[in-house]
């Protein structure tokens, strides 16, 4: 069964779409933790980071390519910005279908909680 970014991908579930390619698209976060919150899915249903494969290399690379162009359109390179990819229960994964987090437009904590 298709997740909700499956769904997102496949036009059934809206979702404001700021950047795609053939590899990748980049939404906003229905749930924004930050002024700028933005996922960066792979189009490849991959689940979770610690299921790439050598093979994905390519697209993973990619992706933070992806993000950090948007990072740059959206004039976050001098303030900052945090790139997070949740795994498993720990790590607070609740779509299990890869994605990265970029978020900025604030001082982020570190440790995160
Ligand atoms: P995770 O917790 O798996 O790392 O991140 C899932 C993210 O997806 C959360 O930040 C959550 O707000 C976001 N999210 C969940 N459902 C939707 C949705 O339907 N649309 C969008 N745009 N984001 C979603």
């Amino acid at each position: 069964m298709a997740t909700i970014f499956g769904k997102i991908l496949s036009g059934e579930i809206p979702a404001t779409r700021i950047h795609e390619d053939d590899r990748c698209i980049a939404i906003l976060d229905i749930d924004p933790k930050a002024p700028h919150h933005i996922l960066i899915l792979p189009r490849k249903p991959i689940p979770r980071l610690g299921e790439a494969k050598e093979e994905d290399a390519a697209l993973l690379g990619h992706m933070l390519l992806v993000a950090g162009k948007i990072a740059r359109d959206k004039g976050l390179d001098e303030s900052g910005f945090r790139l997070v990819i949740n795994h498993g229960p720990d790590g607070g994964e609740t779509v299990p279908h890869l994605h990265m987090h970029l978020l900025g437009g604030r001082a982020l904590e570190w440790p995160p909680g």
